[in-house]
C-alpha cells in the first residue's frame, strides 16, 4: 500500500508544518484559554440578570454574525425592558421582514413586536398584530400571555376575560379564585369609569367564581349602597368582614357610616366584637369600637380600647387624636395637648399602599394598579 504510506507521510508533514505555526503563532505569555463567544457572554449575563452586559453582548454578536436571528430577538425586548421600545420595534420589524424562520422564532418575534407596539402606546396596531399572532397561535395555544397584555392596553377587558380563562385552563386547573379575581379587577376599572352598571354585572360574575371575594364583596357592597340599598350593602360588607378577618378594616368605616346612620350602636359594637374575636390584634378594628364609644360618650370605655389600639401600634396617629377627642369630651384639655403631642410625633408614621411597580400611591384600595395595572395584595394586618 504505497499510495497510503504516502498519504499519511504527507499528511504528517502537514501537520507538523500546522503545529509549528500554531506554536509560533501562540501568545508567548502561556497557553491560551478559550474564549465564550459573545452570544455566550450574553446568555450568561441574561442568565446572571446582568442586562446592561447582555445587551452589549448581544450587540456584539449581531455585529459579528447579522444572521443570529435570537440574539436579535434577546437585544430587542432587552431594549424595550430598558425603556428604549422605538429601537426594540424598528429590530424586531425587521427580523419580521426576513423569510425562513423556524416556528418559535417566528412566534417569539412577533411577540416581541406587540409588546414593543404595546410600550409605545401604539395600541391599535398591538391589538392588531396580537390578533394575528392569536390566528397563528390558536392551535398551539402559545402566546396567551402576550395577546391578553394587548387586550388590557387596549381596555377590551371581555376579550381579555377569555384569554385569561384560556390561560388558567392551561396552567391552572379550574381556578375559579383567580378568574374571580380577575372578573372583580375589570369591575373595578368599570367603577373608576362611572360605568356602574357595567361594574355590578362584573361584581356579580366575580362573585359567581368565588362567592366570597373579598373585592367584589366591597365594591358591590359600596354600588348598592350609593343606590340607596344600604341593607344589601351592610350584608356583602359584613360577609367579607366575616370572611376575610384580615381584610375587616377595609370595610370599618362603611359599616359604620352605614350603621351609625340608622342609629344601630347595638349592632355595630356586636359586630366589632366579633371581628375582634377573629383577628383581636387588629388595631383598627379597636379604632372603630373606640370611635362607638365616643359617639355613645362612653368615655371610660373608648379610652380602655384607644390604650390597647397603641398597645398593639403604638405609633398610630389615628388612636392618638381620639385620645385626643376622649379628653376633650371630658373637658380635660391638658390632658388633650398631651395627646395632640404624642400624635404629631406619629403622623410620619402614617402608612399608604403603593405599587410596588410603579410606585404610585394609592389613597385607597384597588387590587390592580390604576397606572400600570401591577396586581397589589389586599392589604392585611400582620
Ligand atoms: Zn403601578
Amino acid at each position: 500500500m504505497p499510495d497510503v504510506l504516502a498519504v499519511l507521510a504527507v499528511a504528517g508533514v502537514l501537520g507538523a508544518i500546522g503545529y509549528a505555526a500554531w506554536i509560533l503563532s501562540r501568545d508567548t505569555s502561556g497557553p491560551k484559554v478559550p474564549t465564550d463567544s459573545p452570544y455566550e457572554r450574553a446568555l450568561v449575563a441574561l442568565l446572571a440578570g446582568d442586562r446592561d452586559e447582555a445587551i452589549h453582548a448581544f450587540a456584539d454578536a449581531v455585529r459579528l454574525d447579522s444572521n443570529n436571528v435570537d440574539a436579535y430577538i434577546h437585544l430587542g425586548n432587552l431594549l424595550r425592558e430598558k425603556g428604549e421600545a422605538v429601537r426594540a420595534y424598528r429590530i424586531h420589524r425587521e427580523l419580521m421582514a426576513r423569510a425562513g424562520h423556524s416556528p418559535s422564532r417566528a412566534r417569539a418575534i412577533r411577540e416581541g413586536l406587540v409588546l414593543d407596539l404595546i410600550a409605545t402606546g401604539r395600541i391599535a396596531e398591538a391589538l392588531e398584530a396580537a390578533t394575528e399572532l392569536r390566528h397563528a397561535e390558536r392551535k398551539s395555544g402559545h402566546s396567551l400571555r402576550v395577546i391578553l397584555k394587548a387586550y388590557e392596553a387596549a381596555g377590551e377587558w371581555e376579550r381579555a376575560y377569555e384569554i385569561r380563562a384560556e390561560l388558567a385552563k392551561q396552567h391552572e386547573g379550574r381556578a375559579s379564585g383567580i378568574l374571580a379575581r380577575y372578573r372583580a379587577s375589570i369591575g373595578e376599572m368599570h367603577l373608576r369609569q362611572g360605568a356602574v352598571e357595567e361594574a355590578k354585572k362584573s361584581f356579580k360574575g366575580a362573585l359567581k367564581l368565588d362567592r366570597q371575594h373579598p373585592v367584589a364583596l366591597l365594591r358591590l357592597g359600596d354600588i348598592y349602597y350609593t343606590s340607596g340599598h344600604a341593607e344589601r350593602a351592610i350584608l356583602l360588607w359584613k360577609g367579607l368582614a366575616t370572611a376575610h378577618p384580615e381584610a375587616a378594616h377595609l370595610v370599618l368605616r362603611r359599616l359604620e357610616a352605614a350603621e351609625f346612620e340608622r342609629g344601630r350602636f347595638s349592632e355595630m359594637e356586636q359586630t366589632y366584637e366579633e371581628l375582634l374575636g377573629h383577628n383581636p390584634r387588629d388595631a383598627r378594628v379597636h379604632l372603630a369600637l373606640a370611635r362607638l364609644h365616643l359617639k355613645r360618650e362612653n368615655l371610660d370605655e373608648a379610652e380602655r380600647t384607644l390604650r390597647s389600639a397603641l398597645e398593639i401600634e403604638p405609633a398610630s396617629a389615628a388612636a392618638r387624636l381620639l385620645l385626643v377627642q376622649v379628653q376633650r369630651q371630658r373637658g380635660d384639655l391638658s390632658g388633650a395637648l398631651d395627646e395632640v403631642e404624642s400624635a404629631l410625633r406619629g403622623l410620619d408614621e402614617e402608612t399608604h399602599i403603593a405599587c410596588g411597580r410603579c410606585g404610585r400611591r394609592q389613597e385607597e384600595y384597588w387590587s390592580r394598579c390604576p397606572s400600570c395595572l401591577a396586581w397589589i395584595p389586599l392589604p392585611t394586618v400582620a
